[in-house]
Parts: structure tokens; C-alpha cells; sequence
């Protein structure tokens, strides 16, 4: 049982119980709200682990809410994972560049739910960079202080932008970034980044790491990511 405690903003009712219900046999703790504004109330007052916030919402939308919640010192770091239909890419891309941390796409599965959230809590307890300021993952390491980018033992070149791009990926496995996002990353970089020049820069950075490159994962109409482990 893991007592984290959870704020659902959903406002169809059948989809709220149902995670709720979910959630509770998880052994989370559960508070619920129906619309934005008395969901960003319920998030002040409870100060939840996570929040599971759809994106059409009858007051408010979603995405002003996440605006809302990140842009509030007392919450804004709570991690925030967007439930949205299929057709919503650009609100997908809207949420993760206002810092929310994650999508689910509806309908979903209560497994696939609960493995997200999971993710989410983790990785927000478990930063990927260590003290050192290198970080592992899969068969990638990378010291950023050095510089340095092994792929399966062996060194790989990488031009600064590239390197700026993967690390970002690397700090951060299983999010995904919208190009935008990307782009401020790597921003004051040697290179002009574009939309289309993160593409690019995302073609030359999986042939450089080989076989490994199959972990940076394109997000189909959102962005890029780099599998998490
Ligand atoms: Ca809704």
C-alpha cells in the first residue's frame, strides 16, 4: 500500500469512480473534484502526490488549469499526467509545454493507468542525473560534466546540440517533449534549432548511439522521447 495521495479532476462521473475505484484498491489515497476551478481549490488545500487531469473540463479547461497549478509556487510541482481523446495532439503538446508531466489517451485501461501513475511518482522521487552529473540509462551513459557519451562502452561523437538534445531525453526516460520543449532545452547551443532541424538533430543522435538509438522513441503528432527502462 503506498498512501501517496491522488486529486482526480475529471468531470464525467462514471470515468472519475472508475479511477477512483482503481486507485483506492491501489492503496492510494483519493480526492476528486468535477471541474477545474474547484479542482485547483482541492489541490491547494490537499497538496495531492499527483493529479489526473482531463482536459475537457464543463468550467475551465484543462489546459488552464495545468497553467494554473504550475504557475502556483505552493503546488506547481506536483506532477500532473492530462487525460485526453485521441484526437487532442495539440492539446497534448499545450499541456507538456505548460510542465505537465505525462499523457494518457482515453479510453484506457485501468492497468495501463495505474503503470503511468506508478512511472510518474517514480521518476519524480528518482532523478535520473546523479550527484556526479552523469546519468544511465540502458546502455547509455553520460557525463555531462565531461561531456562524454558512451553507447555500449564505446564513445560516441556528438555535435553540442545532439549532446544537449539526448541528455535532456536521458534526464527525464518515458517523458515525452514536445519540439518546442526541445528546443528550449538546448537553447544558447551552437545551432539555429528549428521544429525541423530537432528531427534532425534526433536522426543523427539514434545512428550515432547504434543499436541503442532504438530507445529514442518518436511520439507520433507530440514529440520525442527516450524509452524509460
Ligand atoms: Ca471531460
Amino acid at each position: 500500500m503506498s498512501g501517496e495521495t491522488i486529486l482526480i479532476i475529471e468531470d464525467e462521473h462514471d470515468i472519475r469512480e472508475l479511477i477512483s475505484y482503481t486507485l483506492e484498491n491501489e492503496g492510494y489515497n483519493i480526492h476528486k473534484a468535477a471541474d477545474g476551478l474547484s479542482g485547483i481549490a482541492s489541490a491547494r488545500k490537499n497538496k495531492p502526490d499527483l493529479i489526473l487531469l482531463d482536459i475537457m473540463l464543463p468550467d475551465i479547461d484543462g489546459l488552464e488549469v495545468c497553467r494554473k497549478i504550475k504557475r502556483d509556487e505552493s503546488i506547481g510541482d506536483v506532477p500532473i499526467i492530462m487525460l485526453t481523446a485521441k484526437s487532442e495532439d495539440s492539446d497534448v503538446i499545450s499541456g507538456l509545454e505548460l510542465g505537465a508531466e505525462d499523457y494518457i489517451t482515453k479510453p484506457f485501461s485501468p492497468r495501463v493507468l495505474v503503470a503511468r501513475l506508478r512511472a510518474v511518482l517514480r521518476r519524480n522521487m528518482d532523478p535520473q542525473v546523479d550527484d556526479n552529473q552523469r546519468i544511465s540509462v540502458h546502455d547509455i551513459q553520460i557525463d555531462i560534466k565531461k561531456h562524454e557519451v558512451l553507447s555500449e562502452g564505446e564513445t560516441i561523437d556528438l555535435s553540442a546540440t545532439e549532446f544537449a538534445i539526448l541528455s535532456h531525453l536521458a534526464s527525464n526516460p518515458g517523458w515525452v517533449f514536445s519540439r518546442n520543449q526541445i528546443i528550449d532545452a538546448v537553447r544558447g547551443q551552437d545551432y539555429p534549432v528549428t521544429e525541423r532541424s530537432v528531427d534532425v538533430q534526433i536522426l543523427g543522435i539514434r545512428k550515432k548511439l547504434g543499436t541503442q538509438g532504438l530507445y529514442v522513441e518518436t511520439v507520433r503528432g507530440v514529440g520525442y522521447r527516450l524509452k524509460s527502462e
